[in-house]
C-alpha cells in the first residue's frame, strides 16, 4: 500500500512545492514508486514547476467525477508521477476539497509514495490536505512566524489523528538574524528531517521548469532534498560536515 504524506506550513512561501517536487524526484531516484499530487486547488503551481501548466484532465476533473483518475496521471521525464491542478479559475467552481480523501483512498491502493503538495494554512483545502493523508511533513523556515504558524499546524495535524513525521527547516542562511535550530527545535518538538539551505540554483530550476535534483544533482539544496527522501525511506544516511555543523549549532560554513 502506498504511504500518503502531505507537505504543509503554517505560513505561506515557505518552500512546499519545491519540497515536494524535489522529495518526490529524489525518491523516484532512489527506485521508488511516486507521484506528486498538487493539491492545492486553489492556486496550483506544481504543473507551473514542471512545465506543464496546462493539462487537459487534471484534478478537478477527478474531484467533480468528470474522469477517471487514470487520466489525470502524467510522468515527468524522471518517472515520477504527477498530478496537476487545473490553473483554470471556472474549473475550481463547484469543487469539493474534501473529496480529495476518496483520491487518496484509490491512490493508496498502488505502492510506493503519493505526496500531496497542499496549500498553507488551515482553511478548509489545507484541512483537506491533512485529513487526505497518513503523514504530515511541515515545511518551516528559520523565523518566529513560520516557526509559530507550523506550531499550529502540527496541532491541528495531530488533532486529526495524523503523524506528524516531523519538519524540514528551508531557505537556512545560517545568518544571526534566524531562529536558532535549538529554539526551533524546542518549541516544535518533532524531529527535524532536514535542512535545505537558500540555494539560487532553486531559482534557477524553476526557471527551466524543472525539479532541482533533476537540473542541479549537485547544488547544496538538491543534496539536501536526496538526503531527506533517502530518510523517508528508510536508508541510512551519512550526514556531510555542513549538515553536521548546523545541527550542532556550529553555525554555517
Ligand atoms: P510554497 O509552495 O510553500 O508557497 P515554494 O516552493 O513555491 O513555496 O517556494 C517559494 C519561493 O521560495 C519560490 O520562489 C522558490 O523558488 C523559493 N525557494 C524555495 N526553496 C528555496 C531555497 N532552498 N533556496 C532559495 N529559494 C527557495
Ligand atoms: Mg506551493
Amino acid at each position: 500500500m502506498a504511504q500518503v504524506i502531505t507537505i504543509t506550513s503554517g505560513k505561506g512561501g515557505t518552500g512546499k512545492t519545491t519540497t515536494a517536487i524535489n522529495l518526490g524526484v529524489a525518491l523516484r531516484a532512489l527506485g521508488e514508486e511516486v507521484m506528486v499530487v498538487d493539491a492545492n486547488l486553489t492556486t496550483p503551481n506544481i504543473g507551473l514547476h514542471l512545465g506543464a501548466p496546462i493539462v487537459p484532465i487534471s484534478l478537478n476533473h477527478i474531484l467533480l467525477g468528470k474522469a477517471p483518475l487514470e487520466e489525470a496521471i502524467y510522468e515527468h521525464e524522471s518517472g515520477t508521477k504527477i498530478m496537476p491542478s487545473s490553473l483554470s479559475v471556472r474549473e475550481l467552481d463547484r469543487v469539493r476539497f474534501s473529496k480529495l480523501q476518496e483520491v487518496t483512498k484509490k491512490l493508496r491502493k498502488e505502492k510506493g509514495y503519493i505526496i500531496l503538495d497542499s496549500s498553507a494554512g488551515l482553511g478548509e483545502e489545507a484541512v483537506a490536505a491533512l485529513v487526505a493523508c497518513d503523514d504530515v511533513i511541515v515545511v518551516t523556515n528559520p523565523e518566529m512566524p513560520s516557526v509559530t504558524d507550523a506550531l499550529k499546524t502540527i496541532k491541528v495535524a495531530e488533532g486529526l489523528g495524523k503523524n506528524v513525521k516531523g519538519i524540514i527547516l528551508t531557505r537556512y542562511t545560517g545568518e544571526k538574524s534566524e531562529m536558532p535550530l535549538s529554539h526551533i527545535k524546542d518549541l516544535l518538538e518533532k524531529p527535524i528531517l532536514g535542512i535545505v539551505p537558500e540555494d539560487k540554483r532553486v531559482r534557477e530550476a524553476l526557471a527551466l521548469k524543472n525539479a532541482l535534483v533533476y537540473t542541479h544533482p549537485r547544488s547544496k539544496a538538491a543534496r539536501a532534498y536526496k538526503k531527506i527522501a533517502a530518510k523517508i525511506s528508510g536508508r541510512r544516511v551519512k550526514e556531510d560536515a555542513w549538515y553536521l555543523r548546523v545541527m550542532t549549532g556550529l553555525g554555517w560554513t
